[in-house]
């Protein structure tokens, strides 16, 4: 069965539509958490949302397993196939369809680039404003799969917020088309919403119509070193008064994030040699240098009361770019930490504090527990903590439940914005009640009764 329904795969979607090569393979089973321990029986490549559907409902009458796959930046796991799946990657399905600048919407491919979709969208004047390390890589359908946040939710929100219009092909390679772009439109359920930060599980988002904003070209960017998060977030409290809306992000590196890449692995220079406090990026944008006007003020106004301790204002690009490398070094910790969990935790602002002491707290009690860092997205309460360990299963599982045990009290996320993927599965009770999980379950089965569009993620 599994023979046939490959050759009629390969005769639908041609040579390049198919890999079966024993290195594409390996390459196709990993995503940025990692190699999975599985190989996929192949790696579909369909070029259109038809194709797709052909593809799928091949698959779902010979009952295989599909594994839907972007850019492969995920950090869940989640695009890592399963024995016996097979992959359907919408690289082949990329590019913008159509800008409209009246309308200030988009409609793209799902395989294309986030970078390109932003590039395209500044071309004319507006802006895409989901911004994340990946930005190359990631396809803006696995931004749209994951809800992607990154460095812009202060000001813009995340994924869900910009998207106007899906096409999506069901389990069963029904084509779902939402793509009509109404400003207002309130005939009945809202069926694109499930799909956002589905992971896959619901069906293949093959084209994807998004809202654009005004582009802000200028940005004015500085870092402050201060005593504690507390101080960090009487900083973000009065940015927010003074700045409003041209406050574009605030990303908290606590010091054990910034002793880690600055001296023990010496990923970027440090800024504030001799010295170690709480550090802050923060960012403005604007159209024109008025709307920027007053961020020197500030700042000297803040070390001048003596919230800041010291702080550097970005005088060039060059400057802001070096600024926003320390931020962005936690994509090069993987390897010098060595064996690690990568914790993607939320909570409201107002504990924020206590939680991170609290996991700081039960870490310390655990032998397996190595070095732990901390860093995020300040004002969204997300904070990546990053929890070095032997490489044992047995140190895994208890770091975990320690600090999956925090998340519960705080009654925080266990996931802010990576998505729960395979590798955060079993945690997914930690936030989630026995009826939303129930809930969950009931539209996975309603949108795919056999259990085939990615099987062990997010829900089991
Ligand atoms: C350096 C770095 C920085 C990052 N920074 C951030 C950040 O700041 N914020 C953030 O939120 N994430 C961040 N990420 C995580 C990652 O980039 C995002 O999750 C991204 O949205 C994944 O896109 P992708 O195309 O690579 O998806 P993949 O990794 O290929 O897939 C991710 C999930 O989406 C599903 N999927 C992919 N495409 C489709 C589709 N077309 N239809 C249906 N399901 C699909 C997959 O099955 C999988 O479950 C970062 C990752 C890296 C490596």
């Amino acid at each position: 069965m599994t023979g046939q329904a490959i050759s009629l795969l390969e005769t639908l979607l041609g040579k390049a539509g198919v890999l079966r090569d024993a290195a594409d393979l390996v390459r196709y089973a990993a995503d940025a958490a990692g190699p999975g321990a599985d190989r996929p029986l192949a790696v579909l490549r369909p070029a259109s949302t038809e194709q797709t559907a052909e593809a799928v409902a091949i698959c779902a009458a010979a009952g295989l397993a599909m594994v839907p796959q972007g850019g492969r930046t995920g950090l869940s796991a989640g695009a890592v196939p399963p024995a016996g799946s097979v992959v359907i990657s919408v690289e082949r399905m990329r590019g913008v369809v159509a800008l409209d600048r009246d309308a200030m919407t988009l409609t793209a491919w799902a395989g294309t680039p986030l970078q390109q979709i932003q590039e395209e969208a500044q071309r004319q004047g507006l802006d895409y404003p989901v911004d994340i390390g990946a930005r190359g890589t990631a396809s803006i359908g696995g931004t749209v799969a994951t809800n992607a946040g990154g460095i812009r939710v202060l000001r813009h929100g995340m994924t869900r917020r910009h998207v106007i219009g899906l096409e999506v092909v069901l389990a069963d390679g029904t084509i779902l088309s939402r793509m009509g772009g109404l400003a207002k439109d309130n005939a009945g359920y809202d069926l694109c919403q499930p799909f956002i930060g589905s992971e896959g599980t619901l069906g293949i988002i093959t084209r994807i119509m998004l809202r654009l904003c005004p582009h802000e070209p200028l940005s004015a960017v500085a870092l402050l070193m201060v005593e504690d998060h507390a101080a960090a977030l009487e900083c973000l409290a009065q940015a927010r008064i003074r700045f409003g809306e041209r406050l574009s992000a605030f990303e908290g590196m606590w010091p054990d994030y910034m002793d880690a890449i600055c001296r023990t692995w010496r990923l970027a220079s440090d800024p504030f040699p001799g010295q170690r406090g709480f550090c802050v990026l923060v960012e403005l944008r604007g159209r024109d240098a008025a709307q920027l006007d007053g961020f020197d003020d500030w700042l000297g106004e803040l070390l001048e009361r003596g919230l800041v301790q010291d702080g550097i204002l970005a005088r060039s690009q060059e400057d802001e770019r070096r600024l926003w490398a320390l931020r962005e070094a936690v994509g090069d910790v993987d390897a010098p930490m060595g064996p690690h969990i990568s914790f993607d935790l939320s909570v409201s602002l107002c504990h924020l504090g206590r939680f991170c002491a609290a996991c700081d707290a039960a870490l310390i009690l655990l032998p397996q527990a190595g070095r732990v860092i901390k860093v995020g997205h300040l004002r969204d309460g997300n904070v990546h903590l990053l929890v070095a360990h032997d490489g044992s299963d047995k140190a895994a599982r208890l770091i975990s439940e320690a600090v999956y045990d925090v998340v519960r009290a705080y009654r925080g996320s266990v996931t802010a914005e990576h998505g729960v993927g395979r590798i955060k599965r079993d945690w997914l009770a930690a936030c989630r009640d026995p009826a939303e999980l129930a809930v969950m379950r009931a539209i996975k089965r309603a949108l795919d009764p056999q259990g085939l569009m990615n099987p062990g993620a997010v829900i089991d």
